[in-house]
């Protein structure tokens, strides 16, 4: 089969031929239908100090898909030859307390498709069964794809109570459009989008943004936003999560407001934890991955209903044979782009 495969520890990927895996007793074989790009497959592919770190080539990467189930291993009870599903990425153990109380998305010994073990930018790809995600078969092959990061931007606002707030989503990229849709949908009351691309802003407007501000461009948005929100925004939604984002974020966020923190900093970086949350009574919440599965019925529920339309967030489609052209447009800083989809048939 063709796989996008890093073969080396340095910038780039490359298209090679390699065996079918072969699905173990709790796993299942699937036939990629769609594959779109991540963040994470960006830094993958530049070779950034954070893949060096955590990266073992060879290796197959991606990790966003859906596909159909062609073979299943010999415990599998709940997934069937046929079926169309999608994966959740965060491979749980199964026995550690996080898995053993509910929150197997936090597992102590997860595994990362696509990270820690060989991911599905390929013609097939092995799902273990407790991460397939079934679809109706009438979901398109493209928004099937999208719903891991879908569902990133649920998590984080569903985890937010946003209903009847002002709230501001800091970061243009795809999930912080996703979550301008779905703030949008359960009825945050007024949604202001800071970011940096205008292209990207854009689209978080047809999304559901009620104010967008271009940090680069405007001057004084923090005096702004507290001037119109009479002393800051009830939530800060940071899905961008560098060191001007948490500044910003917390700046225009009110008193005894919420903070929740899905963006990830490339590096550590100093921040004056008494005076942006001790003294305003700051709550934070952290994120990571989706709720398994609560995230995905909700997600599930919010797609099906027509309440969110991702489609605007997908601004490019390539055949999986132009992976490379697809992932030099995901990493060039010249031409615009949100998230894109690659269809392996
Ligand atoms: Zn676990």
């Amino acid at each position: 089969m063709l796989a996008a495969m890093k073969t080396k520890p340095s910038a780039g990927a490359e298209l090679a031929v390699i065996d079918i895996p072969k699905p173990k007793p709790d796993e299942v074989l699937i036939k990629v239908k769609a594959a779109s790009i991540c963040g994470t497959d960006k830094h993958i592919y530049t070779w950034d100090k954070w893949s060096q770190g955590r990266i073992k080539p060879p290796m197959v990467f991606g990790h966003e898909c859906c596909g159909e189930v062609v073979e299943i291993g010999s415990f599998v009870k709940g997934i069937k030859v046929g079926d169309y599903i999608s994966a959740e990425t965060h491979v749980p153990c199964g026995h550690c307390y996080q898995c053993r109380t509910g929150d197997m998305h936090v597992c102590r010994n997860v595994s990362i498709l696509g990270v820690d073990r060989n991911g599905i930018f390929a013609e097939y790809a092995v799902v273990p069964e407790i991460c397939c995600w079934k679809n109706d078969s009438s979901l398109s092959v493209e928004i099937a794809s999208i719903q891991e990061p879908f569902g990133n931007a649920t998590y984080t606002v569903m985890e937010s109570n946003v209903s009847a707030k002002k709230i501001a989503i800091i970061g243009d990229g795809p999930i912080a459009a996703f979550a301008c849709g779905v703030a949008h949908a359960v009825g945050a009351a007024r949604i202001y989008n800071l970011g940096m691309i205008e292209f990207n802003l854009e689209i978080c407007r047809k999304m559901g943004a009620d104010i967008s501000i271009n940090v680069t461009q405007e001057k004084n948005y923090r005096e702004r936003i507290l001037e119109e929100t009479d002393g800051g925004v009830d939530i800060v939604l940071d899905m961008a999560g560098n060191k001007a984002a948490v500044h910003d974020g917390f700046a225009i966020l009110r008193r005894m407001g919420t903070f929740t923190a899905f963006g990830i900093a490339p590096a550590p970086f100093e921040f004056d934890m008494a005076e942006s949350v001790v003294f305003k009574g700051a709550k934070i919440i952290g994120i990571s991955g989706r709720k398994m599965f609560e995230t995905w019925y909700q997600l599930r529920n919010l797609l099906d209903t027509g309440k969110v339309d991702p489609r605007p967030v997908i601004t490019h489609r390539f055949p999986f044979k132009d992976f490379i052209k697809a992932m030099d447009l995901a990493t060039s800083h010249k031409i615009p782009s949100s998230k894109i989809v690659l269809i392996m048939e």
